[in-house]
């Protein structure tokens, strides 16, 4: 932290995050739209397809400067693209401040940015990307190997291992109790992802927080006057990840205090 002074690095991790949630935002558009994530050029509105000039996708100021609408059509821009861009920029301010500058905080900026940018998928189609929770399983196994911090790369390893195994295990007792889907296999692939991010140790609190959260969630939906589309079904990927997210930024301070 001597190199640079903290508030640069502030603001660089603020830029970073915003520019990681613009990126997110096309890899969701275009996931969704089952288009090639690596076609180039850029983005284009949604409902009129218009492609848009650089100056029309700078995250969040862009938004704001549009005052939220298409400037060729009209039509509204999806909060979730807006919601995409502040959770980026807010998870790399909240890592930056817990892992500061080094190489942990580059690691885990990009495996958060993953999982928001799943989460979002998550709630809109009830599925999870291959690319977001197979890649970043392997990703995460990869980092514990030369990260100083975090878990070890055989904590890292038995996380995801009892992460996925115990997914699995749910959806297929749920399965035979309701004789319908419950977690879907998405959900078992993020486990894996999330216990080689948090580790064996962190994986019991990071659950818990999800189910809390997820319940909490649960009983908001069901409240929530008739919108269509969640088909009295809640998805569960993104409280697990903010679960995790939480986790990696406040977990083992937690721990530590809560043993001595
Ligand atoms: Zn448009």
């Amino acid at each position: 932290m001597d190199i640079i002074p903290t508030w640069a690095f502030y603001l660089a991790a603020a830029v970073a995050g915003l520019e990681l949630g613009g990126l997110s935002t096309i890899f969701i558009q275009r996931w969704i739209d089952e288009e090639p994530i690596c076609r180039p050029g850029g983005s284009k509105c949604p409902s009129c397809n218009a492609r848009l000039a650089w100056r029309e996708t700078i995250p969040l100021v862009s938004f704001l400067l549009l005052r939220g609408r298409c400037r060729h059509c009209g039509a509204p821009i999806g909060v979730q693209y807006v919601l995409a861009e502040v959770a980026c920029m807010a998870w790399a301010l909240a890592s930056a401040h817990t892992f500061g500058l080094s190489p942990e905080w580059g690691v885990y900026l990009i495996l958060g940015v993953m999982l928001i940018a799943g989460s979002l998928i998550d709630f809109e189609t009830f599925l999870l990307p291959d690319r977001i929770t197979l890649g970043g399983t392997a990703m995460a196994l990869a980092a514990s190997f030369f990260l100083r911090t975090g878990p070890t790369w055989q904590e890292a390893l038995l996380g995801a291992a009892v992460g996925a195994g115990l997914f699995w295990v749910l959806q297929q007792l749920y399965r035979l109790w309701r004789g319908q889907e419950g977690l879907g296999t998405g959900d078992v692939k993020l486990m894996a992802m999330i216990g080689a991010m948090t580790g064996l140790s962190g994986l019991a609190p990071t659950i818990l927080v999800g189910s809390v959260t997820g319940a909490l969630g649960s009983v908001y939906y069901m409240l929530r006057p008739g919108r269509g589309g969640i088909r009295g079904r809640v998805p569960y990927g993104p409280f697990l990840s903010l679960g995790c997210l939480l986790y990696l930024l406040y977990g083992p301070q937690l721990l530590r205090w809560w043993q001595h």
